[in-house]
């Protein structure tokens, strides 16, 4: 992957690269057509598919996480996608013979709330396997999805801290007709649950309703988070895991709520864990 990369450099050519873990859906497709619209017709999009074990807790679905290689190569091939690097474990993290592979890379301020919070080992593993992705494919540009804002902004701070030469761009959450961001994990939710599902944006939409409602268009977090849970209480297959209302710049909460203030939440219908973001 490397070498290749080098040669790409050599000969001026630039590389856009879009990292996913596979079972690719429509969301990570219009994360490619970005990318080949900031690369042009002259630069190379190389799309890595590789389910990173690090990023996974113990109990998390790592083994149980969609694979579908052949139709992703497919559909990379139909998007005219110029390099697929699907990786194996071994080469990913075994990469110096005889030795551990004993380094990480650690965020330590935005991502330490929220998917962080809830998940307290899986930034260090986005960090580190998104680095090494970057070591290997040498992008000048590198695309992700607002699906996992914070993911896109630990990842923005990490290139900008380590001075990693990539410019990092982020694309829209690409939806369902009701509203469900799409994601490869929503093929395990069972029908009532995926009917259910609908309510991670609608908490999004209610709230912007509930603060556009009010006098000067501000509302305290609290009675907001009150009225959120409350809409969420009426699904019983939903069961939320947080629901935090920020500052979409330094990741801090904030206590009254305006016009630009982000919110995010997690829910989690059976064992399937889902996110979704927006601006308010
Ligand atoms: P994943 O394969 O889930 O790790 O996602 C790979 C990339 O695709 C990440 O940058 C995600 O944010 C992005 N992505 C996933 N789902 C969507 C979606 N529905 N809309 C836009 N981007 C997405």
């Amino acid at each position: 992957m490397q070498k290749w990369a080098l040669e790409m450099k050599r000969a001026g050519i630039p590389v856009a690269l879009v990292p996913t873990m596979g079972a690719l859906h429509q969301g990570h497709y219009s994360l490619i057509r970005s990318a080949r619209r900031t690369v042009g017709e002259q630069g190379v999009i190389v799309v890595s598919i590789y389910i990173n074990p690090m990023q996974f807790g113990a109990c998390e679905d790592l083994t149980s996480y969609p694979r579908n290689l052949k139709e992703d190569l497919a559909g990379c091939r139909r998007e005219g996608v110029d390099l697929v690097f699907a990786p194996r474990d071994k080469a990913m993290y075994a990469n110096c013979p005889g030795q551990a592979h004993s380094t990480v890379v650690i965020e330590s301020d935005i991502s330490r709330t929220m998917e962080g919070a809830s998940r307290p080992e899986h930034f260090k593993g986005v960090t580190t396997v998104v680095c090494k992705l970057f070591m290997l494919t040498l992008p000048e540009f590198a695309v992700f999805g607002a699906k996992d804002y914070q993911q896109a902004a630990v990842i923005r701070r990490m290139a900008g801290n380590l001075n990693i030469p990539v410019k990092i761009s982020v694309a829209p959450t690409v939806r369902e007709k009701d509203g469900l961001a799409m994601s490869s994990r929503n093929i395990h939710l069972k029908p009532i649950q995926r009917q259910q599902a609908k309510v991670l944006h609608e908490s999004i939409q209610e709230a912007r309703k509930l603060l556009h409602g009010h006098q000067k268009h501000e509302i305290n977090v609290r009675q907001l988070k009150k009225n959120i849970e409350k809409h969420i209480q009426r699904y019983d297959e939903a069961r939320l895991d947080y629901l935090e209302f920020f500052d979409p710049n330094t990741f801090k909460t904030r206590n009254m709520i305006r016009t630009g203030t982000h919110m995010a939440l997690a829910v989690y219908f059976g064992k399937t864990r889902l996110i979704d973001n927006g601006r308010l």
